[in-house]
């Protein structure tokens, strides 16, 4: 019987057949390496892929302290990852073992198969995957980012990292050993947090911008109108990505941070149909994403789009970074964030003890005290159970005095008998309390005044999303809360333009532009929501452009 390990084994370095070959031969050039030659090194991008003929190609992780070989792939064996998908730069080098030959397929050839072959393309996909999974969880050193346990600024460029897919490791300064290794780069205290990019590159206190020019995922974006503009990865963009670019449309998404949006954040998702064990967000996101790219559609991040103008059934978004992209239609997936705890002096401990998300990064700054968890919705829910299992235990703190109110059924119940979670109803929070480091949160009951303390070293809150839909032009006509009107709405808005119809079902009150998911006005806030709107939003795509 097979074991696991060479099961996985089998999924990630798996052999392909003489038909396969033939296959990729057919679309390859024939590349030849002298024994010890560098094929291709980390950080480079838009590299090819290589089946193996003859010989072997070693690859080599080089960010460790000690180059070692990660693998050695032989005949009828390919190199590759998930950036050969991403155009990310690749992670680890490749070196010949002797000489060899090879068959070396461009990415758009290498993209042609994944879309038209479904038995390779699972095989590859399948490969791409895992390997990537073997490498995160085999202790692969990667980017290397020095700075101090609970310093926002860290803990934002690490979820950068993790939405976005780059391997890296966090070096504690506050350990000896990453004190030392600090100091062996010469990095000062006053350039925390500090990113050590691919090829030694330095970049002190980066923004996301910075960080993405520094490890190369910026690329420039082509100016031709693309089909539909996605603007969003969370699950409606990335959902209409996929049916978008699977009926042939050409489709860009474009965001802020990196795909996953919200869900990305959520620790587990386990009312999503087809998933009965669950699955974390960052999983769902991670499978979309590359979803989406199998099927040609272009994912860019980090870009904010900043404004768009529409004049003769074209829109034109400008981005932050100046670039600008036009679409024939437009979808807003750009989903709602919390809205800060409006309690005066909190905004001292924003990222370092107050959060608006809960990932594994943020559980880990309050791993041996207690959490409270502000709000009564899925996301507040989900979050306490979360924290249950990676602190002390966690107090979900509600307004109202009725969990099921805007919880599913199944969370509430959880909650309601974890052994580590306290709910305290009826409370606001009014102020917070803390020297160097956040230690406590003064509770006021709603119905009486009175007011009681909360001893914890961090807060997580889950209040009122706020939709992002400020960057729009007043043709885009919103409630009275900012989420877009769509379908009927619109058309009883006052705000439709057209005689010869009504707008589609997710068509906001400008024609060609649709909205979906938590932007939305009067969705349901759940990531199944999010997916059906954007499915619904390429078949109104696909209307307008048929009229175009
Ligand atoms: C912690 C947590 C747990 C949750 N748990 C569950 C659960 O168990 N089950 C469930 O069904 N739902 C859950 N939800 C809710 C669910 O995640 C959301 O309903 C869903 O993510 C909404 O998807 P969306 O695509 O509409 O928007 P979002 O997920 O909010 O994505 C919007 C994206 O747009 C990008 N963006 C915003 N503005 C711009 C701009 N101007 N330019 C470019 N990009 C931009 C953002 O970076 C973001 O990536 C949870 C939410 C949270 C926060």
């Amino acid at each position: 019987m097979i074991g696991t390990v060479d099961y996985v084994h089998h999924l990630a370095f798996p052999k392909l057949t003489d038909a396969e070959i033939a296959t990729l031969a057919g679309l390859a050039r024939v590349c030849t390496f002298k024994d010890g030659e560098t094929i291709f090194q980390a950080g480079q991008r838009g590299l090819p892929f290589y089946v193996v003929d003859s010989g072997e190609i070693a690859i080599i992780d080089d960010s460790a302290d000690v180059p070692t070989t990660v693998v050695v792939h032989g005949p009828r064996e390919f190199t590759g990852d998930v950036s050969l998908l991403t155009d990310r730069p690749a992670a680890i080098s490749a070196h010949a073992r002797g000489p060899v030959r090879a068959y070396c397929v461009g990415q758009v050839e290498l993209r042609r198969v994944i879309q038209e072959i479904p038995d390779l393309s699972d095989k590859l996909l399948e490969a791409f995957q895992t390997r990537r999974t073997m490498l995160e969880r085999s202790g692969f050193i990667g980017v290397r980012v020095f700075g101090h346990l609970g310093d926002p600024d860290l803990t934002q460029i690490r979820e950068f990292f993790d939405k976005n897919k780059v391997p890296h490791t966090w070096v504690d300064v506050d350990d000896k050993a990453g004190r030392a290794s600090m100091e062996t780069l010469e990095v000062t205290e006053d350039q925390l947090p500090f990113v050590s990019c691919n090829r030694g590159t330095r970049a002190p206190r980066p923004t996301v911008t910075r960080l993405a020019e520094c490890l190369g995922l910026k690329r420039p974006i082509r100016t031709e109108p693309f089909d539909l503009v996605i603007v969003g990865a969370g699950p409606a963009g990335l959902a209409a990505a996929v049916y978008g670019a699977s009926e042939g449309l050409s489709t860009i998404v474009l965001d802020r941070f990196g795909p996953g949006g919200q869900a990305g954040t959520s620790s587990r998702i386990e009312n999503y149909m087809g998933f009965p064990a669950g699955l974390s967000g960052a999983d769902l996101a991670n499978r979309g994403y590359l979803q989406a790219l199998k099927f040609g559609a272009e994912l860019v991040a980090p870009v904010e789009v900043c404004s768009m103008t529409s004049e003769n059934g074209m829109h034109r978004l400008v981005l932050d970074d100046g670039q600008v992209v036009q679409g024939r239609t437009v979808l807003i997936a750009t989903g709602a964030t919390y809205q800060r705890l409006p309690v005066a002096g909190c905004e001292r401990w924003d990222g370092s003890g107050i959060f608006y998300s809960c990932t594994t990064v943020h559980a880990r700054s309050c791993k041996s005290s207690r959490a409270a968890v502000i709000g009564g919705g899925n996301s507040a829910g989900q979050a306490a159970m979360f924290l249950a299992e990676h602190t002390a235990g966690a107090t979900l703190l509600l307004r109202g005095g009725d969990l099921r109110k805007s919880m599913s059924d199944y969370l509430a119940r959880r909650i309601e008998h974890h052994p580590k979670i306290e709910i305290i109803h009826h409370v606001e929070v009014e102020a917070v309390a803390g020297d160097q480091t956040l230690e406590g949160i003064r509770l006021r009951d709603v119905r009486d005044g009175s007011s009681r303390d909360l001893g914890c070293s961090a807060v997580f809150v889950f209040i009122g999303a706020e939709p992002r839909t400020k960057w729009l032009p007043p043709s885009v006509a919103v409630d009275s809360k900012g989420f877009i009107l769509t379908g009927a709405d619109a058309a009883h808005s006052g705000n439709w333009p057209l005689e010869n119809r009504e707008p589609c079902t997710v068509e906001s009150t400008c024609p060609g532009v649709f909205a979906a998911g938590d932007v939305r006005s009067k969705t349901t806030k759940r990531v199944a929501f999010a997916v059906g709107d954007g499915a619904l939003a390429v078949t109104c795509a696909h209307r307008v452009l048929a009229e175009l």
